[in-house]
């Protein structure tokens, strides 16, 4: 079997003792996956994927069992509904030319990932989880997107939501298109993809690039990624994000205010601002009043730390990087809360012993 890549998250620190010793193991869930899939379609059998609580490497069942949860799951009832009847698609798809509808099983998407994928992009681990929050959120898109294969039997578009389909479990419905000349992969997927922004303006907002970008700040704060995206993000996420949070177009206005006076990242002082709202707007509004205007800070003052910082990142041509900028922000938010005087505003971000990101009071 050539497993071509590396599924994310899927061995930890702490292997035990395997409770099954002698069982095959394997590295990732989607070769566990495909072997089953292989094995099932030689044998007749309904094999299955593990996560060993032992050795937490991946085991493949030995032992047939009864096929379940095979219905078809899209974000779409009526789709579901037709796709019920469809066939389920192939282990190993023709090499004619042909399209259809199919559902596809996570253990054969799992199979094409690992045995068909021979010649594709490199995995990218955001695509693949966002596409797996959404199909586990029920917001698996049918929508005329295809699966392609050309005339060798290779799978050459579809590998990031195949990964996501073996790795939630779920079968969704699926259009095939089988027996493309391999020329073709030069000119799939080129388009530009239709961004969060992009969503944004279609749905009458204003000022949508700044909006998107400080709607994703806060799904990182929420999600707890601030200081690195571990899960990916799709535009159904950041919409979800923006529903529950509509006071976020207020942290927009506020962050165009303080940029037009003090250079700082749009994403970083709307997130602030986002933040600080919440725990007392008077407070907020004294903050930010003072950072833009500058008047009236005593030499130690936080506010004054932090402007002066800003000011000679840009001068300095330092940049400092947003998380840090984020970090500085909340400091001298709680430092300014406590009433607190201080001669240095600082934050280690990396090396021996980096500080936690603080968190705003
Ligand atoms: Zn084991």
């Amino acid at each position: 079997m050539t497993a071509i890549i590396d599924t994310p998250a899927i061995t930890t620190d702490e292997p035990g003792a395997c409770p099954d010793p002698g069982k095959k193991v394997f590295a990732n869930r989607i070769e566990a996956m495909a072997f089953a899939a292989e094995y099932d379609d030689a044998h007749g059998t309904d094999n299955t994927a593990y996560r060993c609580t032992g050795c937490n490497a991946w085991h493949n069942t030995s032992t047939p069992k009864t096929a379940t949860g095979n219905t078809p799951k899209s974000s779409s009832e009526r789709i579901n509904t037709e796709a019920a009847g469809w066939p389920a698609a192939p282990l190993r798809p023709g090499k004619d030319l042909a399209v259809g509808f199919y559902v596809l099983h996570p253990k054969t998407a799992a199979y094409w990932v690992a045995n068909l994928n021979v010649h594709n992009r490199n995995l990218r681990t955001s695509g693949v989880s966002s596409y797996g929050i959404d199909i586990h959120t029920g917001g698996w898109d049918f929508n005329g997107d295809t699966i392609r294969f050309d005339t060798d039997g290779a799978m050459f578009d579809g590998q990031h939501r195949c990964t996501a389909i073996a790795g939630e479990g779920v079968p969704v419905p699926i259009i095939l298109v089988t027996g493309l000349d391999p020329i073709a992969q030069d000119t799939t997927d080129t388009g530009m993809r239709r961004t969060f922004a992009d969503t944004l303006k279609l749905a009458g907002e204003t000022d949508v690039s700044n909006l998107a970008a400080v709607t994703m700040a806060a799904f990182l704060w929420k999600t707890d990624q601030i200081r690195s995206l571990k899960t990916g993000v799709s535009v159904r996420m950041l919409q979800q994000v923006l529903r529950e949070h509509p006071e976020l177009r207020d942290a927009v206005h506020v962050a165009t205010r303080v940029r037009k006076a003090i250079p700082i990242q749009n994403s970083v002082v709307g997130l602030a601002s986002w933040l600080l709202a919440q725990i007392d707007r008077d407070d907020h509004d004294d903050f930010f009043n003072k950072l833009v205007s500058g008047a009236d800070l005593g030499e130690n003052n936080p506010i004054r730390r932090l402007r002066e910082r800003l000011i000679a990142d840009v001068k300095n041509k330092t940049r400092l990087p947003r998380v840090e900028v984020l970090a500085l922000t909340i400091k001298a938010w709680n430092f300014y809360r406590d009433g607190d005087e201080i001669r240095l505003l600082k934050f280690i971000s990396g090396g021996r012993s980096p500080e936690a990101m603080p968190k705003p009071h």
